[in-house]
């Protein structure tokens, strides 16, 4: 059976996040996708990262609603703490929801806003902007990736050139802060769904001894965040994918951006749908009146395997992303190549159609910054 090694010992390396992806799950599909870029893409990370690697900066985005950070490094000033941002993480589509007789779009379209999470100032700054949920958030950080420098005008100053330079490499690391982050958290099943418990935060269960969330024994891939570190969990997660078809892994990437952004959140949902939460509730009747609902020694071998496709998945597209952003930015291009790809660069791709967003503000710091709508 596949990944069976990891329902061995249950050694406890780290706290799991009660609110994603566990950091170990964040960071293996920071490795898997920095392994699987094209060489552009490399070049344009490390001009934009340098040493930093995006397994360091995978679990940033969760830092920043709790204290603020400089993120492995790379931002000084460190960004402000802001939990504002906390519906960027994930998209309630109502379990009650049909998405497979749905397109999934019009699916997301009808929940995308997270208006119920966001209140305060920046909900006000961002509802004319962006969407406020994980998919508005993962396409506007492909839109900041995609977009080359501003021009400077004629006969600009050194101290003007310099400063732009500085605004525009803060924009593209928050960017890629955010893209290496919600892409993942997209693409587990309980950031994408909601029973009105809070993705299954609100569900307790009891797996291999231990009271947690329903939600937060996915956010741990069932057990694996306790049982090895990251490395080892993006290596395992390499070797399997090494034995799918070739087919089957190019299918996660068909139809361009907006198609690949929304495949993921739609798989998702209908895993909980038809998955999750049908097993949750029949486990849930088998204990009539548990105050957490025990899970049999089999929900690991039967649900891990899903959530290790998930983070396949998840960084399979997260490379995607990069690719048609970083990877097609004329500003990374190789002299020769430059001119051709600035005449390509704003060209429509699938159907993201995101106009060229203003990279000339001094700061994006944690405040969505402003898209114009299509
Ligand atoms: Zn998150």
């Amino acid at each position: 059976m596949l990944f069976s090694c990891v329902a061995s010992a249950l050694i406890l390396l780290q706290p799991a996040s009660a609110f994603c992806w566990g950091p170990v799950g964040h960071e293996a599909v920071g490795f898997l996708a920095e392994d699987m870029v094209s060489p552009q893409t490399q070049t344009a990370l490390s001009q934009i990262l340098g040493n930093v690697t995006l397994d360091q900066i995978a679990n940033c985005a969760d830092a920043l609603r709790d204290a603020s950070t400089d993120c492995a490094g790379l931002f000084d000033p460190p960004l402000q703490q802001d939990d504002l941002t906390a519906p960027w993480h994930f998209v309630n589509i109502p379990l009650s929801a049909e998405v497979s007789q749905t397109p999934v779009t019009a699916a997301i379209d009808q929940y995308k806003d997270c208006d119920e999470a966001a209140t305060g100032p920046t909900a006000t700054a961002m509802q004319d902007s962006v969407e406020d949920c994980v998919r508005g958030q993962v396409q506007f950080a492909v839109g900041v990736l995609r977009a080359p420098a501003p021009e400077l005008p004629a006969g600009a100053a050194p101290q003007q050139a310099q400063a732009q330079a500085a605004s525009v490499l803060r924009r593209r690391r928050m960017a890629l802060m955010y893209l290496v982050h919600l892409e993942a958290d997209a693409h587990q099943p309980l950031h994408v769904t909601n029973d009105n418990d809070e993705g299954g935060n609100k569900e307790q269960v009891i797996f291999q001894g231990r009271r947690q969330s329903l939600h937060h024994l996915w956010d741990g891939a069932i057990g694996a965040q306790n049982a090895m570190n990251a490395k080892a969990l993006a290596e395992l997660l390499k070797k399997d994918l090494s034995r799918l078809p070739q087919s089957e892994i190019d299918g996660w990437t068909q139809g361009g951006l907006d198609a690949v952004i929304n495949a993921g959140i739609g798989e998702g949902f209908n895993i909980a749908k038809n998955t999750i939460y049908p097993n949750y509730f029949a486990a849930k009747a088998a204990s009539p009146g548990a105050r957490a609902v025990p899970l049999g020694d089999d929900y690991q071998s039967q649900m891990q395997p899903i959530a290790f496709k998930r983070l396949q998945q998840a960084a399979v597209r997260l490379a995607f992303l990069l690719d048609q952003s970083l990877g097609q930015n004329p500003d990374f291009a190789a002299p020769q190549e430059k001119a051709s790809a600035m005449a390509g660069a704003w060209r429509k791709h699938g159907r993201l159609n995101l106009k060229k967003p203003d990279l000339s503000g001094a700061t994006w710091d944690g405040r969505a910054p402003i898209l114009p709508k299509n």
